[in-house]
């Protein structure tokens, strides 16, 4: 399993061991399941929970905010699951997105039951904050998704816009960190299913209504009989290029980091980094960003942290 926290700026040393220890529990939390022979799809909404409700994350609580100062996020999650012994069988392909959700705590769950409980693969706002009360998942009030964080930062890019696009590490929390800081996680369970899970509050001055990458399948995630990926960076871009399903595709040409470089390489220099797990369970990861950090967990060697500096070592 891997999980990313957000491509962007290097966080602020002072954040950067917390960033580490909500990274390490997410992989943590995640990698229990698959140990005890739990599900992939089941680690994956259980380490991307983990991040949402971590306020150093952008995505759930401390999720940065919209122009006109509220949080809008969109979460999806994706699964390749395989049907009877067979390896050559067809896998059974669903998936589940909410965007413009300002309402649900954990927007990854929120997902999971549009997969789960409707017809449907993507639903919208009210209308989805409505599946949660089927689901049994809380609605909570959109100002109960602000950290004190997310609002300093609001206030002080309404007094200074131009200063937004121009620093490279501003962070949705606690003063530090990336300027995006998107959530997601692949993992590939026992059984040889995979699934991909991601989760954002968007991008720093986005509009009210925008959507990004993150919840729209092929983009900011993607999982197929080959393998799972899930991204983060400039949202208009990967979308554009359709990143995590291109990342997915050259799985099948050669090793995940290969796959996952190629990706990135497709964006053409837009900020954006993805990870990616094949089916049979090798791990890959690039970024065009300043950082991009992760955590992995492999049965046989535990649970790692990744830094930046590492992953290049690792990639070389
Ligand atoms: N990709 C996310 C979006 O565009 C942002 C991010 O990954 O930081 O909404």
């Amino acid at each position: 399993m891997i999980v990313h926290g957000g491509a962007g700026g290097r966080a602020a040393p002072a954040d950067r061991s917390e960033r580490r220890r909500g990274l390490l529990a997410a992989a943590t939390r995640g990698g229990e399941i698959l140990r005890a022979g739990g599900a992939a799809i089941d680690a994956v909404i259980a380490a991307v929970t983990v991040l949402e409700d971590h306020p150093f994350f952008n995505a759930g609580y401390g999720s940065l905010l919209t122009t006109e100062g509220w949080v809008e996020m969109d979460a999806a999650v994706m699964t390749a699951e395989r049907r009877g012994r067979s390896r050559t069988a067809y896998p059974e392909i669903r998936a589940g997105g909410v965007i413009l959700i300002s309402r649900v705590r954990n927007p990854i769950r929120l997902a999971r039951a549009v997969m789960d409980l409707t017809p449907h693969l993507l639903m919208a706002g009210a209308g989805a904050e409505r599946i949660a009360r089927r689901a049994g998942i809380e609605l909570c009030r959109p100002n109960e998704l602000i950290s004190p964080h997310a609002r300093a930062r609001w206030l002080a890019n309404r007094a200074a816009p131009d200063a937004r696009a121009a620093s490279p590490s501003e962070t949705k929390a606690a003063g530090g960190g990336d300027k995006h800081g998107t959530v997601g996680a692949v993992a590939r369970d026992r059984h040889r299913n995979l699934a991909a899970a991601t989760s954002t509050g968007g991008v720093p001055g986005k509009l009210p209504g925008r959507i990004g990458d993150s919840a729209i399948i092929g983009a900011g995630l993607f999982a197929s009989a080959r393998g799972a990926a899930s991204a983060t960076g400039a949202g208009e871009a990967i979308l554009r290029a359709g990143l995590c399903r291109g990342a997915v595709e050259a799985c099948g040409r050669g090793t995940p980091h290969a796959a996952a470089e190629r990706a990135i390489r497709m964006l053409d220099g837009a900020e954006a980094g993805v990870i990616l797990i094949d089916a049979k369970g090798r791990i890959g990861f690039a970024h065009s960003a300043q950082a991009m950090e992760i955590a992995t967990f492999d049965p046989f060697v535990g649970t790692r942290h990744l830094t930046p500096a590492a992953m290049t070592a690792i990639a070389e």
